[in-house]
């Protein structure tokens, strides 16, 4: 499978419900029961060359699944895989990462998934107990992650999917 094999099924509420084959999404589409959201910049392979469908990339179907909805863990693993092992202040992936409390602990910041980032430790040493005002610094806006962001075979993560998978 290469990375547009893949697709994203949200239900009418937007919530991500599965991760699937693009041609299996294309036959839901097909039958009627969803409609493409996003589209992947490639087309199916088909034996007909004038007929280009795109795979797509998201598809949304009608209903609202109310299934059970399972929670991310907040664990010190899964904060470095929803940060992509990579350390937020400077954008490399250290193999020697620490967890950083972007508000400190020691001003009253929680261990919540919008308070806990991934850091390497000459960054998180560098930050100290500061804030990200006193340290002058930016990060993107820590999320608490979908379950299907930290499933292990999905290696690729769409950019289009992003909004979806994290909440
Ligand atoms: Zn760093």
């Amino acid at each position: 499978m290469n990375k547009y094999d893949r697709c994203l099924v949200v239900d009418s509420s937007g919530t991500p419900r599965a991760i699937i084959s693009s041609i299996r999404a294309f036959t839901i589409k097909y039958k009627g029961n969803a409609h493409v959201v996003a589209e992947h910049p490639e087309a199916f392979g088909l034996v007909n060359k004038d007929l280009v469908i795109m795979k797509p990339s998201i598809i949304q179907v009608p209903s609202y699944v109310n299934g059970p909805f399972i929670k991310v863990p907040l664990t010190r693993q899964n904060v470095y895989r929803r940060d992509d092992f990579t350390c937020v202040y400077c954008n490399e992936k250290s193999k020697d990462l620490t967890l950083d409390h972007v508000h400190p602990k020691s001003k009253g910041g929680k261990d919540s998934w919008e308070n806990l980032v991934t850091a390497c430790k000459p960054c998180n040493q560098e930050k100290a107990d500061l804030t990200l005002d006193e340290l002058g610094r930016e990060i993107p806006e820590p999320k608490r992650p979908h379950y299907l962001m930290l499933l292990k075979k999905t290696s690729y993560i769409a950019e289009e999917w992003k909004p979806y998978l994290l909440m």
